[in-house]
Formats: C-alpha cells, structure tokens, sequence
C-alpha cells in the first residue's frame, strides 16, 4: 500500500474579477496548505476496477469521487490495464471550503503517477487535474500560491509566516455554486491581493491578519447567518484575523500564540461541532 498525504487549504484572499463567456469566474486567491490533511492509501489490483473505501459516509465510493476520477482519466490516457483501490482516510471537513476532495484528487493523481511508473512531471500532473476540478492544480503542487484563471493557473509564492489557525466549521452544506450564482460583482469590496502579497514578502504577519478578505463572503453570510456568528466569536475570543474560506461555510482564524489559539477552541466548542487548531505549512517540501 502506497500512502499520501492529502492536505487542506484555505485562502487568505479570495477575489472575483468578472464572469467569462464560458460561464467561469474569473478568480484571483492566495491560497496555503494547513496541516490537516487526508490519508490517501493506494493498491494496484489486478483486474481493471476502481474501488474506494473511506472512513466517512458521507464521501460518494464511486464515479462522482474526486479520487476515483483521478484513477479513472490516468487510466483512460495511459492505457492501464490493472485497477486501484483508494482508501480515503478522511480527516479534512467535506464540503467546507478547504478543497478537500480536489486534495484527495491531486494526492491520487501523484501516487498512481509513481505507482503506474508514468514519469509525469508536477505540471504535466497538475494540467491533467484541472479537467476534474478547478482546485486540483493548486492542490498537485501545495505550498502558498496566487490561482488565477478559473483556479487552474498557479504562481507559487513565499510561505506566510507561521503562525496558528483556528478552522470552524458549522454543521450547514454550502452550494459553491449557488454562492458563485449569488455574487453582485458591481457592488462587492474586493480584497487587496497585493497588500496579501506584500505582506507575505515581508513575513509580516499584522499586515497578513489586515489583508484577509474573501468575496464570496457577501452572499455566504447572508444566507447563513450561522457563519457570521462563528466569525464574530472567533474575534470576542481573539483572534488575529478572521475569514471564511472558499465559498465556506468553514472559517478561520489566525492566531499568534498557543493560549490564546486555546482559549478560542475552548470557547468555540459550544458553538460549532468540527473546532480545529492547526498550523500554516506553507512550505511546498514539509509535504511529502
Ligand atoms: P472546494 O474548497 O474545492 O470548493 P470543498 O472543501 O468545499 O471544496 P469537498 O470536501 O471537496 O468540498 O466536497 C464537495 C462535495 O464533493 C462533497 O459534498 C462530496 O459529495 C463530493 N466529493 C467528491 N469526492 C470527494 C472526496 N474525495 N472527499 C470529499 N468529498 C468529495
């Protein structure tokens, strides 16, 4: 059995720019890797099936898994004869904004890719992920990176600096695309990516916690009340910065130091059923 890691991201920025003819938003995101990851586990078979097994019911076991997809096109485009089975050992929230099904894609494209002994490089694994999602690119290389595009194109930057983050996530499904639908592009506050960047360069960390914004904010928190009530605990009990990622309903929070990060779990507890303290892991090599 092959194991890989299947990390969660989150963005610290999150901008749409306008909507394309093909029906995509044009996005621009910062997005870091945090230390929670999915286990990928990975055994050829010697007929031609593709079986998933994960620890959580609630992950589809067949075509519309993002990891069986992976398998599946690697299989087309390679002509492979023999089968897979993929064990998803699921850690990461699903349907929470931390890409967590694009990772386990992204994770099972690398393993087959040294299983099935194809040679692919990083970009030729990432160009193929992009047909199954638009996240899975992003989620091929990890580390810290602007997405543009619909997501596909990735320019790798520093690692923020370290620090904790705080991820909570109410017990509500959100519709990535009707929080997409929702979005009034005229009338949203965009976030400063290069403020984001900036910072970044700097290893400035208060100037991070004071460039976070997401635009998918302005309809997710409308329609789910519940997320602006854990942004506003996360602050009472205090945070650095707070932010939903993606089209959420997970947010979180940067903190600087262990008691505090402590004291915002604890608190949260009442709140919200699924609290995590983890760190940033920006950098691309603590992955493997
Ligand atoms: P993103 O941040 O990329 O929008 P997400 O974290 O919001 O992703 P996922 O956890 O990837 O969402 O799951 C979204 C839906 O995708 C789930 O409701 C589930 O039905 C389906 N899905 C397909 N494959 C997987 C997988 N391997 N793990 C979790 N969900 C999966």
């Amino acid at each position: 059995m092959l194991y890989v890691k299947a990390p969660a991201k989150i963005n610290l920025t999150l901008d749409v720019l306008n909507k394309r003819p093909d029906g995509y938003h044009e996005v621009e995101m910062i997005m870091t890797t945090v230390d929670l990851a999915d286990r990928i586990g990975l055994e050829l078979r010697e007929d031609d099936a593709i079986h998933i097994y994960s620890s959580n019911n609630f992950v589809p076991n067949d075509h519309r898994n993002l990891a069986y997809q992976a398998a599946a096109i690697l299989k087309e485009r390679f002509k492979i004869q023999e089968g897979v089975n993929i064990t998803i050992d699921k850690q990461v929230p699903i349907a929470a904004g931390l890409a967590g099904g694009s990772s386990d894609a992204a994770a099972t494209l690398k393993g087959l890719n040294d299983l099935w002994n194809l040679q692919l490089t990083l970009d030729e694994i990432a160009e193929i992920g992009s047909e199954i999602g638009s996240d899975v690119p992003y989620c091929v290389y990890g580390g810290t990176a602007i997405a543009r595009g619909r997501g596909e194109k990735i320019e790798h930057i520093e690692a923020p600096p370290n620090c904790w983050v705080v991820l909570a996530k109410p017990s509500i499904g959100v519709s990535t695309g009707s929080v997409y639908g929702g979005l009034q592009l005229d009338s949203i506050e965009h976030p400063d990516t290069q403020r984001m960047r900036d910072a970044i360069a700097k290893g400035s960390y208060e100037e991070m916690c004071a460039s976070v914004g997401n635009v998918l904010e302005s309809v997710t928190l409308k329609l789910h009340p519940e997320v602006s009530s854990i942004k506003e605990q996360m602050k009472r009990f205090g945070a650095d910065a707070v932010l939903m990622s993606g089209s959420g309903p997970t947010v979180f929070g940067l903190v600087s130091n262990e008691t505090r990060t402590t004291r915002i779990v604890n608190g949260l507890r009442g709140f919200c059923d699924e609290v995590y303290a983890i760190r940033m892991l920006g950098e691309r090599e603590l992955l493997d």
